[in-house]
This record gives structure tokens, C-alpha cells and sequence, in this order.
């Protein structure tokens, strides 16, 4: 593949230029030219700079360590391991949005990339209140819920599979999506759907924990292997829950996870990451290796969209990477964990996605550098775009490296255990060739797909009519 690491060799003492790209000015998020810059030494980091003409210059740092940057463009050909990620189904490829490229011509551009992820909220109102929220969903009582129409919803996308054909991954989200009135009708819908590979459920967990009757249903209606629960988690301490969610919802969190363990029901924790609970990843991983049901834990580092303030957004000194996650949860595991144990995942920006797996073999969690170069992976990651080591088994690579080890040990997806870490972006972060490359759409509510990123950025110019 053709991105470039940019580990730093030891006689670089001089700051160095990476690339030119566009970002937006922390302050008005208007478009302005970025550069993106190495620093010398030994200790590399890099830094996204720009200039507004009216708010002048700010540098954000985005990446602590050089050493998990990933120098990639924007056209689709430099950045990709598998030919055919970011191709429609006409075989064309993605071009640059252009520094001023109209809303329209963007939103045409993402159209023709490869759609890993497709999310839609089906519920615009929340029975949480989190300061954070980067959907600003506002609090709503559970009768006076703001639920999109199921034929919409339906509808929408039917529309993006006639367009585009099989949705890999389709991510109900909100909102807090289970108080859709509706809500498992359109569960048999998704699962029965003959286009639609898999079921991903955003959720709060906050119904699933509280109501026994719901929590049932959807213990008979999910469909194992088509259907999981992306469940917001947000560390074991105590520190930071308040900042987050405006609550402790810890205990919540823990009720909704039996409930899931006792219907077999599988689990991916996705943990927003500030400061404040940086210091837990690893305890938040061992919590996550207690239960038979979970699958991983997402780290995802604070981004400023939505709720948040715009001073708080235009900080840049409280901001994490994705460098800052992997370091701290290395040295937090005490040498359970590696460097080597994460790698990029080819599929958009490298810099969008990075994944480690570690392996329940015989009673004991092992990092599966342990057993395979793991960096020697990427190509057949950049074809698995559901990013499961299992499925390994099921393709036919005998030859593959990580195929022979689940062999070897007889595991299946109950014995992996995923790390992924997936920075999103917001004015401080933004590099627009990223956005060239994504492949984590929402489905707006006019039919057409955005980019995640430029859905949620808040930008007037990004701005659903
Ligand atoms: S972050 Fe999620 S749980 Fe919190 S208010 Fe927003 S939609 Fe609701
Ligand atoms: S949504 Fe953002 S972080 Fe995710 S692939 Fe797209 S540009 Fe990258
Ligand atoms: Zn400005």
C-alpha cells in the first residue's frame, strides 16, 4: 500500500513539511489552506496548522508520536490497499472536494466512495441529556419521542442499496434509536433485508438496562452474527462521567451489559476518551475481557462537534490522538499490550481507523503480535472492511497468516478481542483529504450519503437543508 510511516530516523532534528492540505479555521470553521508538519528530535510529533485572514493561525497537534501518522492524500489512488475500496460500482475513484467545492458537489463526491459503514438516525430526541453529545439530540420523555417514520427510514435506505447494493455494516443511531415506537418491526426489517450484511445498534443502553420487557423482545428478535450493540461506555472510573454524560451512568452500563450476557447478545463498548479518563484504558479493557459477550472496546477521542462549546472547540491543548490512546493504554498494560500490536486500517485514510486484536487462548489474554507480524496484514484488512479477524476463517486464506493462528488455536470470535480507535474529526483536526477518503457515511435526511465527519461538523457551509 502507499502510505508512508513516518517513523522518525534519528538524525531528523529539523522540522519538516509532510504535505499542504485544507482545513478550517478553529474560530468561523471557514475553509483555509493547512500544512502539516513533522517536528525534529527524537520525540516527533505532528501538527496541522492554518491561517484564518480573520483569526489568524492556530496549530493543532495530531499525533503525540509521529510514529502512528500515516501520510496519505486526498486522491483515492495514493491511499489505499485494496483496489477496490473508494471505487463505485462504475470502477471510477473519488477526486478532491476542492477547497471551496460547493455542498452539493461534495455530497456527489462521497456518493462514489465505498460505503464500509452507513449510519441513520431514526430518532431525533434522547431520554439523556449528555453535554457532549455530537448529535445535540435533544431530551425528550419517552411518550413525547421525536421518532422518524419507519417508511422514511425504510425508504432512505432501500434508496442507498439501489444506488450503491449491499450495505456491509448499517448503523442505527439517534438519538437514542431504541425508543423508536417501531423499533423491532424495523429490526425484522434490517435483518431480513437480503442486502444488509449486519446490524449495529448505537445506544445508550440506558432502555435495555431499565426496561425488562424491551429488553426481552430484543433478546428474541436479534439475529446472532447479523446484529450487535455499539454500546456508549465511558471507562470504569469515576473520573470524567459527569463531564461526558452530565451523570454516572456506570451502574446503567453494567445492568444492560448482564442483560446482553444472558441473551448471548454481543457487545462492542464505545468509549469516548478525554483527559480525564485517558488514565483507564487498560482497566477499561480488562472490564471488557470479564464478559464472554463482548466483542472490543472503540476508543474514540473527544471531538468537538455538536453540544459542545465553542470555546472548548477552539482549545487545542486538552485535544487527544489517536497516538495518545495507544501509548497510554501501552503503558497502562505493563507489557500486555504492544506498539506492534496496532496497525492502520487501509480501508479511507489510514489515519481515520486503527485496529489491535488481543487473543483469549487457554484462559490467558495474549496480544497477537504474540504470533503473527501484524503489520503484515494490511492487504487482506483492506478487503475486510467489517474489520473481523474471524472472518478469516470462513475466506478461504489458508495462506494467511492470521488465518493459520485461529486455526491453530480453534478460536472463534468469542476468543478475539478488538481494539479499534477511531478519531473522528472536527474544525481543530480537519483535513479534508481525510474526507476524500471516507467511507463512514450517514444517511441524511434527504436520501444522500455525507461523510460522518461533515455530517455532524456543524460547519454552514455542511449543513443538511
Ligand atoms: S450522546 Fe447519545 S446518549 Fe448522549 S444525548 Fe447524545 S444521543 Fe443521547
Ligand atoms: S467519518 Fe471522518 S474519521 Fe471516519 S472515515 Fe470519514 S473522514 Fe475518516
Ligand atoms: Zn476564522
Amino acid at each position: 500500500m502507499s502510505i508512508i510511516s513516518l517513523t522518525p530516523p534519528a538524525f531528523a532534528l529539523a522540522d519538516e513539511l509532510l504535505k499542504r492540505t485544507r482545513s478550517r479555521c478553529v474560530v468561523c470553521h471557514l475553509p483555509c489552506a493547512a500544512e502539516v508538519w513533522r517536528t525534529g528530535g527524537i520525540a516527533s510529533k505532528v501538527f496541522l496548522k492554518r491561517v484564518c485572514p480573520e483569526h489568524g493561525e492556530t496549530s493543532v497537534c495530531i499525533a503525540s508520536d509521529a510514529r502512528f501518522y500515516w501520510l496519505a492524500n486526498g486522491k483515492s489512488e495514493n491511499a489505499c490497499g485494496s483496489p477496490r475500496c473508494c471505487e463505485s460500482a462504475d470502477g471510477s475513484t473519488s477526486g478532491t472536494l476542492g477547497l471551496n467545492a460547493d455542498p452539493g458537489e461534495a455530497l456527489g463526491v462521497i456518493e462514489k466512495l465505498s460505503t464500509c459503514l452507513a449510519l441513520i438516525e431514526i430518532v431525533n430526541s434522547c431520554n439523556l441529556s449528555c453535554p457532549t453529545c455530537y448529535a445535540d439530540s435533544p431530551r425528550r420523555t419517552h411518550e413525547d419521542v421525536d421518532a422518524i417514520p419507519l417508511e422514511s427510514i425504510k425508504h432512505r435506505i432501500q434508496g442507498v442499496i439501489d444506488r450503491k447494493g449491499t450495505i456491509e455494516i448499517l448503523q442505527l443511531s439517534g438519538g437514542e434509536p431504541t425508543l423508536h415506537p417501531q423499533f423491532f418491526e424495523l429490526l425484522r426489517w434490517l435483518q431480513d433485508h437480503p442486502q444488509i450484511d449486519y446490524v449495529l445498534l448505537n445506544t445508550n443502553g440506558v432502555r435495555i438496562a431499565n426496561d425488562e420487557t424491551f429488553a426481552r423482545q430484543l433478546g428474541e428478535a436479534f439475529c446472532y452474527g447479523r446484529f450487535q450493540l455499539y454500546l456508549q461506555f465511558d471507562g470504569v472510573q469515576q473520573a470524567g462521567q459527569q463531564f461526558l454524560r452530565g451523570a454516572d451512568l456506570r451502574e446503567i452500563r453494567e445492568r444492560c451489559l448482564e442483560r446482553c450476557r444472558t441473551m448471548s447478545l454481543p457487545v462492542t463498548l464505545a468509549m469516548t476518551v478525554t483527559q480525564e479518563n485517558l488514565p483507564f484504558l487498560w482497566e477499561s479493557i480488562e472490564f471488557g475481557l470479564r464478559w464472554p459477550n463482548v466483542r472490543g472496546i472503540s476508543f474514540q477521542p473527544l471531538f468537538t462537534s455538536g453540544r459542545i462549546p465553542r470555546s472548548l472547540s477552539a482549545q487545542t491543548s486538552t485535544r487527544l490522538n489517536t497516538g495518545d490512546i495507544i501509548l497510554a493504554a501501552v503503558e497502562q498494560s505493563r507489557s500486555r499490550l504492544r506498539f506492534e500490536d496496532f496497525t492502520p486500517l487501509p480501508c479511507g485514510d489510514p489515519n481515520c481507523a486503527t485496529i489491535g486484536y488481543l487473543l483469549k487462548v487457554g484462559g490467558e489474554v495474549r496480544s497477537v503480535s504474540d504470533f503473527v507480524d501484524f503489520s503484515k496484514v494490511q492487504d487482506f484488512l483492506g478487503t475486510k472492511i467489517r474489520y473481523k479477524l474471524e472472518d478469516l476463517m470462513k475466506c478461504g486464506c489458508d495462506s494467511e497468516p492470521l488465518g493459520e493462528l485461529l486455526k491453530q488455536f480453534e478460536l472463534d470470535e468469542t476468543h478475539t478481542f478488538r481494539l479499534l480507535i477511531k478519531p473522528f474529526m472536527d474544525a481543530g483536526t480537519w483535513d479534508e483529504d481525510r474526507i476524500d477518503r471516507c467511507c463512514t457515511h450517514v444517511i441524511r435526511p434527504d436520501g444522500q450519503l455525507d461523510s460522518f465527519c461533515r455530517y455532524y461538523s456543524g460547519f454552514a457551509d455542511c449543513k443538511t437543508a
